[in-house]
């Protein structure tokens, strides 16, 4: 009876969190379905600690208390631009997670053992899933801090490697599938666990593990961190996957393997929209610390001149506009514009302009980045437009006003075949009858390259922090 409810609970859970990953689809939706989701989850925790028993009430009240308190505190604490180290450090919370929880199974196992007491058996399959719940745990523990350290710059975001990086790349995945399959081999014949080859196994299982997380993520350029993260996002759902085989709990398979399936769908998005494979960013060493490329307002490093505008200017022409489109990148969250860029939207719409934005997949530094800029500002659903709804508007459009953005408008991504952001689809802004770059100086993007649009004679540069830029276009607009 037990048991039932607890299952019953769990698929009740199950289905709130598909539920609310469906509702992540559009930026209407999104809030409702994390709402649901935590639910779920919250849903999953009860049924686990009050039917199964494993802890008293006051125990339970300090893990919720010590719990949400940090994950209050950090999500408060959080600029929006940090959000990707964010998650980075929760994946590495939950891959260590998954592999202390597998480590206490082989100590509870022994101390069955010890007492004698009979009941559950222990075969080379638990042996088995124990040690990929460890290896994967650890793997995610270190490799999610080594990301969480270079987005952070707290580690050199530069590509790191060192010779005989491979060998022993390889020598420590060999070790931990050898002590995987020794301790599975030492369980066939066991009822019970046989505790030296687990106990030993799982040491070399977790520290190669360990290692092979910092192996595998220090070669990754810094700047290629956020496909990095959602990768390891998807590991943690494995590890804790491979923990609910060990426990035999359905909630943990069932969230495990839609974290590991989200996670690596939302790689694959990342990967396409930028136009490289997988492989390319693992092994690519792309982007490092990004371009240091910094020249004074008005003067690219190849010495060709750009047009500054200024904000008076540029009042003008979105006044006079009839249609506007927004396009927001990184530089308007680093600025914190979102506010500014609605109202100076709001007062364009007061005077007739047809006012649109339009979202880049990979604008900013990570997935749906500007989509949840822009729905905290409050700007109507109905403005915001995908690449793919609105590129082909902009060639009927007299102003595109690129707000912090850079790689994503940048035309070489079209036909120069040496650009590394060449194939990536971009939105076009140089196809609109002017367009307005705002950025506080030449300096590159996350590709670390010179922007073709900015050279333009159609292209004006209004320099200077974004949220100031807008504010003082703003002034002006409502001037007029
Ligand atoms: P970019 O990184 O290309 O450019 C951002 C620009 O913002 C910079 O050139 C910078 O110029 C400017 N900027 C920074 N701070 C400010 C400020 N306070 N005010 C005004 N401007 C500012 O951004 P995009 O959004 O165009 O492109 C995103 C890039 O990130 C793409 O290359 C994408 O592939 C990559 N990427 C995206 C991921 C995602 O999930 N979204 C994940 C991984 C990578 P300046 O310093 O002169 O001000």
């Amino acid at each position: 009876m037990k048991q039932n409810i607890i299952n019953i609970a769990y698929l009740v859970s199950g289905i709130m969190f598909i539920y609310g990953l469906k509702r992540l689809q559009s930026p209407a939706t999104a809030r409702k379905g994390n709402q649901l989701a935590a639910i779920g989850m919250l849903v999953a925790v009860v049924a686990t600690l009050f039917f199964k028993e494993l802890l008293t009430p006051i125990q339970m009240l300090m893990g919720v208390v010590v719990g949400a308190g940090i994950g209050l505190y950090l999500a408060k604490k959080v600029e929006m631009t940090g959000m990707p180290e964010l998650v980075a450090a929760f994946n590495g919370f939950g891959g260590i997670g998954s592999a202390l929880v597998a480590g206490a199974e082989i100590a509870r196992f022994m101390a069955h053992n010890a007492a004698d007491t009979g009941g559950d058996e222990f075969t080379a399959i638990s042996a088995v899933t124990i040690s990929l719940s460890i290896l994967i745990g650890m793997i995610t523990f270190t490799g999610s801090f080594v990301a969480f350290g270079k987005l952070s710059e707290r580690i050199s975001g530069n590509p790191i490697s060192f010779l005989g990086m491979r060998f022993i790349t390889i020598v420590f995945l060999v070790a931990a599938v050898g002590a995987t399959v020794w301790m599975g081999m030492e369980n066939v014949t066991f009822q019970e666990i046989n505790a030296d080859a687990m106990l030993y196994g799982a040491i070399v299982v977790a520290v190669s593990g360990a290692f092979l997380g910092i192996l595998l993520v220090i070669p990754i350029g810094g700047a290629d961190m956020p496909v990095v993260v959602a990768l390891l996002n998807s590991y943690s759902g494995l590890a804790a996957a491979a923990t609910g085989f060990v426990l035999n709990n359905n909630a943990l398979i069932i969230s495990g393997a839609l974290v590991g399936a989200s996670g690596l769908i939302l790689t694959n998005i990342m990967c396409v929209a930028m136009n490289r494979s997988l492989l390319n960013v693992l092994i690519g060493g792309f982007g490092g610390d990004g371009g240091d490329a910094a020249a004074g307002g008005g003067v690219s490093t190849a010495g060709m001149t750009v047009n500054s505008t200024s904000a008076d200017d540029v009042a003008i022409l979105l006044s006079y506009a009839n249609k506007v489109i927004f396009i927001p990148g990184y530089g308007m969250a680093v600025a914190q514009a979102q506010h500014a860029v609605r109202e100076l939207g709001e007062e364009l719409a007061k005077k007739g302009v047809i006012v649109k934005y339009a979202v880049h997949p990979v604008a900013g530094r990570m997935p749906g980045h500007m989509n949840v800029l822009l729905a905290e500002a409050n700007v109507p659903y109905d403005q915001l437009f995908e690449m793919d709804e609105i590129n082909a508007e902009f060639e009927t459009t007299d102003v595109a006003v690129v707000i912090g953005a850079n790689d994503v408008v940048n035309p070489a991504a079209r036909h120069d075949k040496a650009s590394p952001i060449y194939g990536m689809p971009i939105l076009n802004a140089d196809k609109a009858g002017t367009s307005i770059v705002l950025k506080r100086s030449m300096r590159p993007g996350y590709a670390g390259i010179d922007n073709e649009l900015f050279y333009n004679s159609n292209n004006q540069m209004l320099f200077g922090d974004a949220k100031e830029s807008i504010a003082a276009v703003t002034n002006e607009v409502k001037q007029l």
